[in-house]
Formats: structure tokens, sequence, C-alpha cells
């Protein structure tokens, strides 16, 4: 089949690479010159975890391909998929649906008589469908096409895994022959995972089915951590509790890992999203709402935590009181800070993506909790190291191009830092050398705010350590 797909961001072109290798003609198109100018020359724009192998692949068998063009890449294609960028708007924080009208009404002059489905992949509130139906239809009256639901679930980090193990392929239309359509496109899909299901719905309860599975993994995530919250005061471990909870079926294992809060570019504009749709139907969401706002405070009183420690070790003979206040546990919100500009503290910063296996660092907590501390404490250095997310972070942070020292390595952080914290869960960082960094040191705490490290090495070095819901011992390690 022949497949168009609008946007070669971080759903786009997965998508492209996973429907190439199912044996699809693919042209991915996009309106940024140089993304396509790179894509042509064999170069990714995005780090995936396992998407160089399958992109070089297909772009040399020729059936993935990339233009700026919207004529020529919709030329002849039977499905157009829609997978541009519905970021918060600025001022009202509801999706910003422009670059997905744009698109439509890119694609309507390119319709004909010849059937085409039109699918939307991006996230969009409920009766995006009527509206995206309508653009094409009123600048295209003879346009024969059906405009469908087919929201994506891919998780970065795992895109390319997640294409080629969906737990379902959600299709929202009552077209029979999109259905059918679609039922083809992932034929070859299915003929390997037989368990995956083709769930088929009304294009309304598609776009909400989205919302509602993003909302609902925020509010799982957010649980967690306030019950890391809990155990870090009651004596209970999140290692173990999780565990406990998570063996029971009707809960599950997944998404019960506590941390920062959480971030990157869907779950919080989701919940945002969904919790200001609500508003609009009249309807109260008080448990996304509560989400929101919960996940928004926690991932404040973790940057206030930090400059808090870093304080106390500035101060002067008062290390003591900083293994305190690093010892107090993460749902303790931080006491004020005064008036104090960060002159002298040095903390070492371990990842900014929003999350390992990606580059990704829109709405990261780990991107936040930096701008928090920098806007608090001005003067302070941050040390800072990402595998992956360096150059993006560059760019979002480059208003703080004095206070920031990007590093080379893991290691490098460490030197001269008064503080070591772990913001991103890279694998990696759990064989960081803490022999090394307790050699480099000024002061050695670390925050370890994804549990990566090894609590146990931490003390015997001689560390004040402190995780994210641990109980005494180092159970998770
Ligand atoms: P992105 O910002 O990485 O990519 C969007 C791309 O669309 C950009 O390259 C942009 O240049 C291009 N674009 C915008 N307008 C265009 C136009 N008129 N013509 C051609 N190209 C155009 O976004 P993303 O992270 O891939 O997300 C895309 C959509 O998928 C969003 O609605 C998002 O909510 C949803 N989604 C994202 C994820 C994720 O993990 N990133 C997962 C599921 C769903």
């Amino acid at each position: 089949m022949k497949v168009a797909i609008i946007g070669t961001g971080y759903v786009g072109l997965p998508t492209g690479v996973g429907l190439a290798e199912l044996g699809h003609q693919v042209i991915c198109i996009d309106n940024d010159e140089s993304k396509i100018a790179k894509l042509r020359h064999s170069q990714l724009t995005i780090y995936e975890h396992g998407l160089q192998e399958l992109f070089d692949k297909h772009v040399s068998l020729g059936n993935l391909t990339f233009t700026t063009s919207m004529k020529e890449g919709l030329s002849g294609a039977q499905l157009i998929i829609i997978a541009v960028g519905t970021p918060p708007h600025p001022i009202t924080n509801e999706a910003d649906l422009s670059y997905l009208y744009e698109a439509a009404a890119q694609i309507a002059p390119c319709l004909n008589s010849s059937y085409t489905v039109v699918a939307t992949k991006s996230t969009v509130p409920v009766g995006t469908g009527d509206e995206v139906e309508s653009i094409i239809n009123h600048i295209n009256p003879h346009a024969n096409c059906d405009v469908i639901s087919l929201p994506e679930f891919l998780r970065e980090g795992y895109a390319i895994y997640d294409f080629f193990h969906p737990d379902r392929i959600v299709v929202g239309s009552d077209s029979t022959q999109a259905k059918k359509l679609i039922a083809s496109l992932y034929e070859p899909l299915l003929a390997l995972h037989p368990h995956c299901q083709m769930l088929y719905v009304s294009r309304r309860s598609s776009e909400t089915i989205k919302y509602a599975a993003n909302s609902l993994l925020a509010t799982k995530i957010h649980f967690i951590n306030e019950m890391a919250d809990f155990c870090e005061q009651s004596g209970a471990d999140i290692y173990e509790v999780a565990s406990g909870i998570g063996l029971d079926q009707r809960i599950g294992k997944s998404f019960l890992n506590p941390g920062p809060g959480f971030g990157g570019s869907c779950f919080p504009k989701d919940t945002m999203a969904l919790d200001l749709m609500a508003q609009k139907y009249g309807v109260n969401l008080s448990l996304v709402h509560a989400t929101l706002e919960g996940n928004k405070e926690r991932i404040t009183s973790m940057a206030q935590r930090i400059v808090q420690v870093a304080k106390q070790l500035n101060d002067g003979p008062a290390e003591a009181k900083a293994r305190t206040a690093a010892a107090a546990g993460a749902g303790t919100v931080a006491a004020a800070v005064g008036a104090w500009d960060g002159t002298g503290a040095v903390v070492g910063i371990l990842g900014l993506a929003f999350k390992n296996g990606t580059d990704d660092c829109r709405f990261s907590p780990a991107m936040q909790i930096v701008d928090h501390i920098l806007k608090v404490a001005p003067n302070i250095t941050l040390r800072v190291f990402d595998p992956k997310a360096m150059d993006n972070a560059k760019k979002i942070l480059s208003g703080y191009s004095k206070q920031i020292v990007y590093v080379n390595s893991a290691q490098e952080v460490s030197h001269g830092a008064d503080i070591l914290v772990v913001l991103t869960e890279w694998g990696e960082f759990s064989n960081l050398d803490l022999n090394y960094c307790a050699l480099h040191m000024r002061h050695k705490v670390i925050l370890d705010y994804r549990n990566k490290l090894s609590m146990r090495l931490a003390h015997e070095l001689g560390f004040s350590y402190s995780g994210v819901g641990l109980g005494t011992d180092d159970l998770h390690h």
C-alpha cells in the first residue's frame, strides 16, 4: 500500500519506518526543510532506540522516501496519516490544532476521485475529526475520502518495539471501506501477533480513548509517587509496596516506578487538554485535575529540595544539616530557601531527557527542575550530562549558558560538585563509578530521584544518599 505520513517527528518517523518494514511504500512529508534534507541524506533527526537500523534498511531499499511537497507526497497515496504536533496552546493550554488544520487544508486540494483514507494519528480533542472532514469537504467537495481517527500509543524510547508489539490498534470510524483498508495495512503485523486486537470504535470514542489512556497512566504515576512519599515517612519501601500491589492483576505491575514527577511531550499536555476539554463540556474530572496539579507541585518541590541542600552545604560547616535535609524525603516540601543566589554552589545533574531511550526534552521533569533551580538560585553552577539529549537541552536552556557546564560523561558531572542529582532513568547511570565521584566531589551528597544508584555502595563510600520512597535497605539493587 502507498502510505503518506505528514510530520516526521517522534511519531511520524518511527511509524513510517515500521510501515516500510511491514512491506508498504512509505513517503514521509514534513514542512521543515532542514529535517527533510537530513533524512534525504540518510541522517536521523531524532534519537529513538532501534530506529537507525530499520531506517537505513528501508532508505536503501527505496521504500522509505522523504519530501517537503504535499503534492508529490500525496500523489497516489491510498492512506494519508497525519502525525503533526498538537502542543499546548501558549495562551489557552488547550491542544493547539493549528498544525493539524493547516495539514488538512494542504491535503484537501491533493485529493481526487480515487478513494483515500485520511487518518489522524496526532492526539486531538473530541470532535477534531469532524472539523478535519469539514475543512477537506469545504476546500475540495469532490474529494473521495474518509477521515478516521487512528491514535498512537507508542512510548518514546520504545517506539520501534511498540510499533511491532502493540497491545491494541484503535480505529475510529464508521466507514466499512476505511476499516478494511486499515485492516489490510496491519495484516502483516497481525499475522505475527495474532493476540493484538484491532478495536473498531466511533471516531469520537477513539479520540477520547487516547486522552483517557494517557490520563490514567499519568494518574498511576502520580499515585505511586505519592505512595513513595508515604513510604519515606512511614518506613516502608516503595518497591516492596509496588510488587505487592502490582501482582494484583486488576492493578498490574507497570507504571509503578517512583520518580520526580511525570513529564514528556504527552502526559502533561494531554492531561491538561482533557481537563480543559471536560470543563467545556461542564464535566469535572477532579482526579485528572488533581493529578496535573499534584505533579506540578512535586516537580517544584523536588527542585526546591536540591536548592535547599545546596544552600546548607554552602553555608559552611553545616554538612550535617544538609545531610538531614537530603534525607528528609522527597515528599516533604523543602523549607523556604530565603534570599540566596547560589553563588559558589555546584550541583551535578545526571539526565535531561524526560525519560531514558530518547533525546526528547519537551516538558522533561529534569529540564523543569534545572529551570527552577536556576530561577531560584541564578548564580549556582550546574554540571550536566545526558547520554542523548545534550543538543536538545542546550537549545532549550540557551538563556542559562553562564550557569550550566555541559560535560562529556556522567563521571565528569561530579568534578567539584556538592551534590549529585539523578534526574533521568538512563540504565548507564546505574554503573556510575561512585568511587570516582567520591574522590572528585566537594561534598558527598546524592539525591537519586530515579533510584538508579546503589544506596549500599553510596553509604559504604561515605555519601549521604537519598532516593525516592526507599526503605533503609538497598532492596531494589
Ligand atoms: P513532533 O513535534 O516530534 O513532530 C511533528 C512534525 O510535524 C514536525 O517535524 C513538524 O515539522 C511537522 N509538521 C507540522 N506541521 C506540518 C505540516 N503542515 N506539514 C508537514 N509537516 C508538518 O511531534 P510528535 O512527538 O511526533 O507528536 C505528533 C503527534 O502525536 C502529537 O499530537 C502527539 O501528541 C502525538 N503522540 C505523540 C507521542 C510521542 O511519544 N511523541 C505518542 C503518541 C502520540
